[in-house]
């Protein structure tokens, strides 16, 4: 039976009446679970609507913001098993991820819960005779959030945590791929005593998205997905007036010098190259060996793991990772193997052919590896988000660190080795947002910031952390003179301090 879902609008949930919908597929199947509901532009107005109406007593709840997010904590908690598989069902990356994908949502609602702290101002007594100047940091009223499919939970949360906790009242956008968990921690926000109206799901496509950026009130739009829409939604945003943080895609290298443990490499790759069948912004899909030596010997090691890969059902605790999140998805993979293949690389392992028996309508594939991918081939330049790692050699350490520093996508990069001095020199030298150093992912926690650079990122804001605060409110400055000033009469000069 297909499920048709909904928007939840106003505390609710409510019906889609555009009559466009989108299949939401069970990837595990290759069949179709649900219909999502794609919002016009008068259902996108209706939700601003809602959410203006509800922000401002929202803003005056301090500090119960802050209480009603930790109800949120305690409630997601309670019911992570089940949001987990729908997860799961829906994108296809295995359970444990999925529980992953909640968790790390989770921390930055953990950490907007502190938001008393980080909405303080600055104060400066008697900054001239009588003076005293001090900030505020205020909520910018109605702001959206547009995400990716691949983290149906994590990303939404890292948009909403921190801007429901600064006053303001928020719409996500999420991708219209996987929308059940979306819509759920919508109910469970309400639960958690948040006023109806303050966050808003409108499920949706380009139409949505559009009338989000085209509509005055939306203040600010924070955006996670492919580089393409990134670059669109921070054009249009800022054309309209509007704060924007954009965030795009990754091809994010691994750097192996000759001195690093290769069992540990090998792991690191297989885990942060094939988790979640290589669906991460964060995976690592270029790995660099320094040398022929250290390549050949990590070749041996990769085609070895890559042989005890369990690819099986997303709910299937054995499996390492499950299928792609759709017929289209693994198709445009496939067409990248093709373009490896007439590009002249070598193909070590050709994922193409895997079946899964019982599941032969599943969006599965298996892993494929690439080695001599030199830097003009397409499968170099472009992000393939799938089950693909590839290898790029270099001679020497300074052609290493040239490959992620000059690709044009800045989100992650790692580099294993046992040298410090090396390690320094390449977290103060390469050009990208992230580094790891002996770490296959180098995913920041909720109080430090994520944000890639070049074409990984647009804005000037990163994501979580300190960061989020800043773009989700504006700074008040008053400067104020108590008690005499102007019994003295006018002045028709600047003031300056004296
Ligand atoms: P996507 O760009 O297709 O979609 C992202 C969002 O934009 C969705 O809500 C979608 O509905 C909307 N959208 C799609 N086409 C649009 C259009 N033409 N106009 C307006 N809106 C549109 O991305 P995706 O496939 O859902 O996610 C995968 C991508 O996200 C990868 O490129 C991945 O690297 C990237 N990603 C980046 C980060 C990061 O922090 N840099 C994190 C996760 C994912």
């Amino acid at each position: 039976m297909v499920t048709e879902l909904s928007h939840f609008v106003g505390g609710t949930h409510v019906a889609g009446t555009s009559q466009r919908y989108s299949d939401v597929f069970d990837p595990n199947t290759g069949g179709v679970q649900a219909r999502v509901p794609l919002a016009s532009k008068a259902e996108v107005v209706t939700a601003i609507d809602n959410a203006e109406a509800a922000q401002a007593e929202w803003a005056a709840w301090n500090p119960q913001r802050a209480r009603v997010l930790l109800k949120f904590l305690d409630l997601v908690n309670r019911e992570m098993d089940s949001l987990a598989e729908t997860l799961s069902r829906e994108h296809g990356k295995t359970l444990a991820d999925a529980r992953g994908d909640i968790q790390r949502g989770l921390e930055v609602i953990e950490f907007a819960a502190g938001a008393p702290h980080l909405l303080k101002g600055e104060y400066t007594t008697g900054a001239g005779t009588g003076i005293d100047v001090y900030s505020m940091r205020q909520p910018l009223g109605v702001v959206a959030g547009i995400t990716p499919f691949n983290f149906p939970a994590m990303i939404p949360l890292w948009k909403a945590g921190p801007a429901l906790a600064a006053g303001n009242s928020f719409i996500l956008k999420p991708s219209e791929r996987d929308p059940s968990v979306p819509l759920r921690i919508a109910e469970l926000f309400i639960e958690a005593g948040l006023p109806a109206g303050v966050f808003n799901v409108v499920n949706g496509d380009k139409e949505a998205v559009d009338s989000l950026l085209e509509d005055p009130r939306i203040q600010a739009v924070g955006f996670v997905g492919s580089t393409p829409i990134a670059q669109y939604i921070y054009e249009n945003a800022a054309a309209n007036g509007k704060r924007a943080q954009c965030f795009g895609g990754a091809k994010n290298h691994m750097v192996i010098m000759p001195d690093a443990d290769l069992d540990d490499v090998a792991d690191a790759l297989v885990g942060a190259g094939y988790g979640s069948a290589g669906e991460r912004c964060m995976a690592i899909s270029v790995a660099v060996p320094v040398g022929q030596e250290t390549a050949d010997a990590l070749v041996e090691k990769l085609k070895e793991r890559i042989k005890t890969l369990n690819i099986g059902p997303s709910l299937d605790a054995k499996s390492d990772y499950g299928p792609l999140v759709t017929a289209e998805a693994r198709q445009r993979v496939i067409d990248y193997i093709g373009d490896g293949v007439a590009e002249g690389a070598d193909l070590l392992v050709d994922g193409r052919d895997f079946v899964l028996e019982g599941h032969e309508e599943g969006f599965f594939l298996g892993p494929t590896l690439f080695d001599n991918v030199t830097t003009d081939m397409r499968i170099y330049r472009e992000e393939i988000f799938g089950p693909v790692l590839i290898i790029t050699r270099a001679e020497n350490y300074e052609d290493a660190l040239r490959l992620p520093s000059e690709h044009e996508y800045g989100n992650g990069v790692a580099i294993f080795t046992r040298d410090g001095d090396t390690a320094r020199d390449f977290t103060a030298r390469v050009n990208t947002g992230m580094v790891g150093v002996n770490v296959p992912i180098p995913v920041p926690i909720a109080y430090h910031t994520f944000g890639g650079w070049k074409r990984s990122g647009f804005g000037d804001l990163n994501q979580h952390g300190p960061d989020s605060f800043r773009f989700y409110t504006k700074t008040k400055t008053v400067t104020s003179r108590w008690p005499k000033g102007a019994k003295e009469g006018a002045s028709f000069v600047i003031p300056t301090m004296k």
